[in-house]
């Protein structure tokens, strides 16, 4: 097996266009578990540790936080946990300690595994993923987009991702996730939710409930034209905006659970994070 170690961003791209079937190795808590078993021998890593670029995050003029595809989970969680709340959330669920130091977004982009726990998050923030190719340079792709089928997501064989692109929080965000006990755990399933009170608008993220992340686009719309943001939250909403998020979903039966406990374990999750979250926008509002 060839085993690459670039050393610029530069060079990582020019050594995947050269060898296109090159298998990407950040943390490789993906990567080494799939050689383990056998499952799956590339005949070269493309290891990108060394490219520093990859392991810095930085905040454009406007606040969006334009995150390295390498950063570990650790440092996502306490460098960016007060802009970034929803990600942080999902990174603190993430396998054991060892698994966050290793493990980044990037890694769980790459594999774009539905039960991924970044992905909820991400699409619930509207995020936007960088990629990028020697030949055709930077691609930037809305994370609704970015996601094809289960463990494939759009990347060009030649391309790598270089980062990922999130706005701050706009007010409170909440990742939820249902495990077979409480960690090192994969999801049974996961939802996210973000609340945009300028926009009068709540984003929202399902994992592990469909053969790809996906967002529940008829709460999303029920709740931008039903939600009070002056009053109360109302339980017939609430309730509503569960029955729509559970049927977003299209869950299979497996190992983890059968689909039928999947759906509603996310109509609970919608209902407690939309009540969590607007708990704290209206803490948030008295206090202001
Ligand atoms: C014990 C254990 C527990 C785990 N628990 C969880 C969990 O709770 N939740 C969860 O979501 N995941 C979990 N995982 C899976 C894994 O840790 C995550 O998916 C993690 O985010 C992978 O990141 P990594 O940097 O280690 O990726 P790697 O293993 O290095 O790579 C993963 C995939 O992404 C590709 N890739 C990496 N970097 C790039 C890049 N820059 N451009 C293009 N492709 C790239 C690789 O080729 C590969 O296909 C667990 C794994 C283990 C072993």
């Amino acid at each position: 097996m060839d085993f690459l170690r670039p050393q610029t961003w530069a060079d990582a791209l020019a050594a995947k266009a050269d060898d296109v079937d090159a298998v990407p190795i950040q943390g490789g808590t993906d990567v080494m578990v799939e050689m383990n078993f056998d499952l799956h021998r590339p005949a070269a890593l493309l290891d990108l540790n060394p490219v520093a670029e990859l392991a810095t995050w930085e905040e454009a003029p406007d606040g969006t936080l334009r995150v390295g595809a390498g950063v570990p989970y650790v440092r996502i969680i306490s460098e960016l946990g007060d802009r970034l709340p929803g990600v942080s959330q999902a990174s603190r669920t993430v396998g054991s300690p060892q698994i966050r130091n290793r493990g980044t977004v990037g890694g769980n982009l790459g594999g774009a595994s539905p039960a991924g726990d970044l992905h909820a998050p991400l699409l619930a923030g509207g995020a936007v993923i960088e990629a990028e190719s020697a030949a055709r340079g930077t691609r930037m792709i809305p994370a609704t987009e970015f996601y094809l089928g289960v463990k494939r997501n759009c990347l060009e064989p030649d391309e790598l991702i270089r980062a990922f692109h999130l706005p701050p929080a706009a007010g409170p965000q909440y990742f939820s996730k249902i495990g077979t006990r409480n960690a090192m755990v994969i999801a049974v399933c996961s939802f996210s939710i973000a609340l945009f009170p300028d926009e009068r608008r709540v984003g929202t993220g399902i994992g592990s409930a469909a053969p790809t992340p996906r967002r529940a686009y008829a709460a999303e719309e029920f709740l931008a034209a039903e939600l009070d943001w002056d009053a109360d939250l109302d339980d017939a909403v609430t309730q509503r905006f569960g029955d729509l998020v559970r049927e977003a979903a299209s869950p299979i039966d497996d190992v983890r659970g059968t689909a039928n406990y999947r759906r509603h374990a996310l109509s609970v999750m919608a209902k407690r994070t939309l009540g969590w979250a607007w708990r704290d926008y209206t803490s948030e509002k008295k206090a202001a």
